[in-house]
């Protein structure tokens, strides 16, 4: 087989490898315990060495400051923010500040930042095709949550630099699965995407054309999943165990892990029965010695009630895109699941009730995000014309630039078209003014410092001149994959001139 470029579908708990083999079908990579999905948990054991996948799993109980899961939800965020401190109550792990004000996780004596992190899972995905096929792998489409931003989708593709891994695109998970949907089939629809993960969710309203997908509206919250379902019973464990003994388990390491590691297993357990228990023996020990153990009966019903607000808050989400996008949930013609927490009986009820009709089953809830990477790279790679996919995307949220005032201008929309460029005239203030410097941020925020920034730019080489005089062109072109660059000339002259990223985006 000619080299591929596989699909990978980079998840906050499962990371997923998919290829198109030579008779044009979507095969899954398998995995070694006959699965086709590996845990995106990286670990190191007592003797140094690196673990991933599985083998990280299976010694999370006993190690958990050294097993580190999650981290996707960790890309992109202040150490220092509120975001940050939550997450350290729940993650075992040890998250701290690197130098530069980025989140590092301490592991023993070494410190990873979250792209290396995220490049041994890639690593790990690639690999594990490579030996399937009995080829090496270089390329690979990888997707990321719809609502990642510029800098997010940046740590993705440096995050396979580091493994020689060339992430050939980013595409948003949404409309990867939309496009498994769609594979030949040649359907002509309007289709709601509903991808609810581990750690991210998405909703995306999809056009369907044949090979042409374009994305109307999408919208979304990183942090929003499976984990905050855990996160809710673990919770309502913590607080009754507390009452009932006196003891606050939360800042035992081990207990914590047993305990999370039981709230994933009873919530789907409790997915498809209506009561399980909760059972934990030996978890911690009175002043006296006495062993103290967790004995609890959930029911679905409670655990409904307590994660109700996750539910809502989806549907908020869902209504402001299908809203964005221009249609009403009558002018979809099917709803698509994506992703493993919309197993949740709540989730199904909840989206039934606001599209106003029953979700398909056309694709995997766990594949399809690979699946549809993969026929996207073996379309990119295609020769024939009438093979190519077209991908007609948007950015999550907008785009702009920090003014004198502090807020900000915009420079492209939320959901505008990608790829998209723009350009944007700026006069010299003083005389001979020999540099512009500008900040850029995404968000949705009317005040630039409370987005995120995605760098901080400088052109020089201004051509010298009275204040005023002088015109500076800048070009903000931003990619298929929703990464922006940007470029700056005399207006007058046509000369190029430097740009220097002061503040870089893919510093992660
Ligand atoms: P994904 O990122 O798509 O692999 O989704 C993983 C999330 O789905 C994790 O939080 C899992 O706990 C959750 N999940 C998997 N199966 C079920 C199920 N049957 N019921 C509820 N949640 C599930």
């Amino acid at each position: 087989m000619s080299d591929i470029i596989i699909g990978i579908d980079l998840g906050t708990t499962n990371s997923c490898g998919a290829y198109v083999n030579e008779e044009g079908n979507v095969k899954l990579v398998p995995t070694p315990g006959g699965g086709t999905t590996i845990p995106s948990i990286f670990a190191i054991d007592d003797k140094g060495n690196e673990l991933l996948g599985f083998e990280a799993k299976r010694q999370w109980l006993l190690n958990p400051t050294k097993t580190v899961y999650g981290a996707k939800r960790l890309m992109g965020r202040n150490p220092s923010g509120g975001f940050v401190s939550k997450m350290k109550e729940y993650f075992p792990y040890e998250i701290n500040s690197s130098e530069s004000g980025k989140v590092v996780i301490s592991i023993g004596d070494r410190e990873m930042n979250l792209v290396e992190i995220s490049s041994c899972i890639l690593n790990k995905v690639r690999t594990l095709a490579a030996d399937h096929l009995g080829q090496p792998v270089t390329q690979a489409v990888v997707t990321v949550p719809a609502y990642f931003n510029d800098r997010q989708r940046q740590a993705v593709k440096e995050a396979g630099k580091m493994v020689n891994l060339e992430v050939t695109r980013v595409v948003n998970e949404p409309t990867a699965a939309a496009m498994a949907y769609g594979l030949r089939k040649d359907v002509n629809q309007t289709v709601a995407i509903y991808d609810l993960g581990g750690g991210t969710f998405d909703v995306s309203v999809i056009e369907i054309r044949g090979k042409v997908f374009e994305v109307k509206a999408t919208g979304g919250d990183i942090f929003l999943g499976g984990i905050d379902w855990d996160n809710a019973l673990i919770d309502y464990v913590l607080r009754d165990f507390e009452t009932k003994n006196g003891v606050d388990l939360s800042k035992d390491p081990i207990a914590m892990q047993r305990i999370k590691d039981l709230a994933e297993r009873t919530k789907v357990d409790l997915s498809s029965r209506t009561e399980a228990p909760f059972s934990i023996p030996f978890i911690s020990m009175t002043p006296e010695g006495t062993p103290l153990d967790i004995n609890l009966v959930i029911s679905r019903q409670l655990y409904e009630n307590l994660t109700q607000p996750l539910v809502d808050r989806t549907i908020e989400i869902a209504e402001m895109v299908v809203q964005d996008s221009g249609l009403t949930v009558q002018d979809l013609d099917a709803v698509l699941l994506v992703g493993g927490q919309t197993r949740w009986p709540a989730v199904q009820e909840a989206v039934q009730e606001f599209f106003g009709q029953e979700p398909s089953k056309g694709v995997h809830p766990d594949e399809a995000v690979a699946a549809g990477a993969a026929i996207y790279g073996h379309s990119l790679q295609s020769e024939a014309t009438d093979e190519k996919m077209q991908l007609l995307d948007v950015i999550p949220m907008r785009i702009g630039i920090e003014r004198a005032d502090g807020t900000l201008q915009e420079i492209f929309e939320r959901n505008a078209a990608v790829p998209n460029q723009k350009s944007m005239n700026f006069t010299t203030s003083y005389d001979n003014q020999a540099e512009l410097a500008m900040r850029i941020y995404q968000g949705d925020a009317q005040t630039a410092l409370k987005n995120e920034m995605l760098g901080e730019f400088e052109f020089s080489g201004i051509r010298q001149g009275p204040e005023g005089a002088v015109n500076v062109q800048v070009v903000f072109d931003c990619s298929v994959d929703g990464i922006l660059t940007l470029s700056a000339h005399d207006a007058d002259t046509g000369n190029e001139m430097t740009t220097t990223i002061k503040v870089a985006s893919s510093e992660q």
